[in-house]
């Protein structure tokens, strides 16, 4: 796998980040945890997705997966493509495995993360699925380093479970919902 680049972003990196942050602000709205995610082919956006597992009723509902979902159909549709090949992916949060997983299958080219998921990421926090050789594909990933929008990306994620823990448990619904508690 060649190297991923390094060092600080540019400003088509800060200018689709900022969509995904969009994206991410979509899923706080709706109550979802907030990750948002743009896919990006040729300079023009051709899927977006935020988490909507609670909504869903779909563990697999990542933000990723949904913009995969989206720019897989419309690639479909323009070019006969079955494949996310040539895209790149611009999500808030390092890719869990299935997710990283998933970009791997799409034929994804590089991933550009906000923050890193110390505890879930698939891209080398945890495991590293994006890179692994003995898988017939890799991509390149990197993590924002320097932009304010890094900061965005953790300061939703922070916030967001700092009120959820804040709550009690049967006004949570990422617990239980308050229907169950009847
Ligand atoms: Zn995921």
């Amino acid at each position: 796998m060649e190297k991923s680049p390094a060092g600080p972003e540019t400003g088509k990196d800060i200018f689709y980040m900022r969509e995904a942050i969009l994206e991410a602000k979509a899923a706080l709205e709706e109550g979802e945890i907030p990750v948002g995610a743009v896919i990006v082919r040729e300079g023009e956006i051709i899927g977006r997705g935020h988490n909507t597992t609670e909504q869903d009723g779909d563990p697999t509902a990542h933000a990723e997966i949904n913009a995969i979902r989206q720019a897989g159909r419309y690639l479909r549709e323009t070019l006969s493509w079955r494949r996310l090949t040539g895209c790149e992916i611009y999500v808030t949060m390092e890719p869990c495995s299935m997710c990283a997983g998933a970009l791997v299958w799409a034929r994804l080219e590089s991933v550009c993360a906000g923050v890193p998921d110390p505890k879930a990421g698939g891209c080398g926090s945890v495991l590293n699925i994006i890179a692994e050789e003995r898988l017939n594909h890799q991509g390149q990933y990197r993590a924002l380093e320097e932009c304010p929008e890094k900061d965005t990306c953790r300061d939703m994620l922070q916030d967001f479970f700092r009120e959820l823990r804040s709550k009690p448990k049967w006004q949570n619904r990422h617990i239980k919902s308050e229907e169950d508690i009847k």
